[in-house]
């Protein structure tokens, strides 16, 4: 049988009782027949500390060190998996990012994967051991230096992997049991999916799903990895990740996502010229934050409103640096509005399908909720309303579409995954340590 990898979160390996019984599951993968290739993260909050500690030494650390900070997180934990592998009987060695040949860039902190030189963990597979790599992290051969790919990077270093090593799936072992048509903490009636596509996992991941890293899941869609996304806490089968089955009629809508991190800056009378908003939106990138959505009325009397978002974490930059580009172009002001939330519906079927639009604005409307701005893509409809608004938005809007009670259409006769059966949005399992909001989908 072929390669599984399997990557653990934080919270999956948050204690040695729970390494334990990772341990226990990879023993039962390669007792199944299957070689096996393990990602982990850091044990549950463990980077969370590292940050905090550098946080006391200096205000704004040096990028190459903190990234040598970061990735001790992963190597303690990798260790300690082997060590519980070892003990079961198992050949089990562990490699850092750097040993396992993930080759990145050198951008500290946000590194890419540039290249997978997987040698060792061939040559381990060959030799009948398991292989554990330490997530997130790798080498940027122009300095020699240790890299890490960003926050929640590990699903990128195990999906880049299964690429790599042509593995049979990459399955995703997190603290909840698959993805959702809306986040159940938020609409009771939420029901996990048994399968999404890459595409339609993008436009969820990137509308605040927090289950995948978006970059994982772009590798997924590039190499045409099947991702699983599963419990560490369960056996139950969770969500696939998959290539669009083009003879499959598509969901209308597969699920519906929010975002409560954005804030929205409006810069009031801008004059109506050539050049404005190449101005404003170039001075926003060359401070390197990222706009969301933006929303240019039509002028009148010579002026006219721009709206748009950036994430509440860039807010006091973005601040700083529209003030000097409204002296600059003549703009008397702006206004911020950081209690707005995003909630955005996503699926491949409405493509083909007028009206979807319309009834999610009616759902809103029905409710009284206003709308302050719009952005569609082909599969996605996104909505900016007032912060308040979200849980009966949510409720609002899965119900309009029925997302609760409709079968999962995708699943149908001919299914080749058979046992793939539904699944981000993310609902809590059993574990106590997934009652904490913030560690979800770690
Ligand atoms: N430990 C890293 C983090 O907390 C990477 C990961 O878990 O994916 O962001
Ligand atoms: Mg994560």
């Amino acid at each position: 049988m072929g390669v599984i990898v399997q990557k653990y979160g934080g919270t999956s390996i948050a204690t040695p009782t729970l390494i334990k019984s990772v341990a226990n599951r990879i023993v039962a993968t390669r007792q199944a027949g299957h070689e096996v290739v393990v990602v982990v993260s850091a044990m549950g909050g463990h980077t969370d500390e590292l940050v905090g500690l550098s946080r006391e030494i200096s205000p704004n650390p040096s990028p190459r060190e903190l990234d040598m900070l970061m990735t001790a997180g992963e190597r303690i934990s990798m260790a300690l998996l082997c060590m519980a592998l070892i003990d079961r009987g198992f050949d089990a060695v562990s490699f850092t990012g750097s040993q396992a040949g993930i080759v990145t860039d050198a951008a500290h902190g946000k590194a890419r994967i540039l290249d997978i030189k997987a040698t060792r963990i061939r040559a381990s597979l060959e030799s009948n051991k398991i292989a554990v790599v330490a997530g997130f992290q790798g080498v940027a051969p122009t300095s020699s230096d240790v890299t890490t790919l960003g926050r929640g990077g590990s699903d990128t270093t195990a999906v880049a992997l299964a690429a790599s090593l042509k593995a049979d799936a990459c399955e995703i072992y997190t603290d909840v049991d698959g993805i959702y048509t809306a986040d159940p903490r938020r609409v009771a009636t939420a029901r996990k999916l048994s399968r999404v596509n890459y595409e339609e996992m993008l436009e969820l991941a990137a509308s605040g799903a927090k289950v995948l890293h978006v970059r994982a899941v772009e590798f997924a869609r590039n190499y045409q990895v099947p991702v699983h996304v599963r419990s560490s806490f369960s056996q139950e089968q969770g969500t696939w990740v998959v290539q669009e089955d083009k003879s499959v009629e598509q969901a209308i809508i597969r699920g519906v996502a929010h975002d409560a991190s954005e804030a929205k800056i409006t810069l009031q009378r801008v004059p109506n010229r050539p050049s404005m908003a190449a101005k404003i939106f170039r001075a926003l990138s060359d401070a390197t934050i990222n706009i969301d959505m933006i929303v240019q009325n039509v002028s009148s009397a010579g002026s006219t409103d721009v709206s748009f978002t950036v994430p509440e974490s860039d807010l006091v930059q973005a601040e700083s640096v529209i003030s000097d580009v409204c002296r600059e172009i003549d703009a008397p002001g702006y206004d911020v509005d950081p209690n707005i939330a995003k909630i955005s519906i996503i699926g491949a079927g409405m493509k083909t399908h007028p009206g979807t639009a319309a009834t999610m604005f009616e759902a809103l409307g029905d409710k009284g909720i206003n709308i302050e701005m719009i952005s569609t893509s082909n599969i996605r409809i996104s909505c900016i309303i007032a912060s308040k608004d979200l849980d009966a938005a949510l409720n609002a809007v899965h119900d309009q579409f029925a997302l609760g009670t409709l079968g999962d259409t995708s699943l149908a006769s001919g299914e080749t995954l058979s046992e793939v059966s539904e699944g981000q949005l993310s609902r809590p399992s059993q574990d106590p340590a997934s009652k904490k909001a913030d560690k979800r989908g770690e």
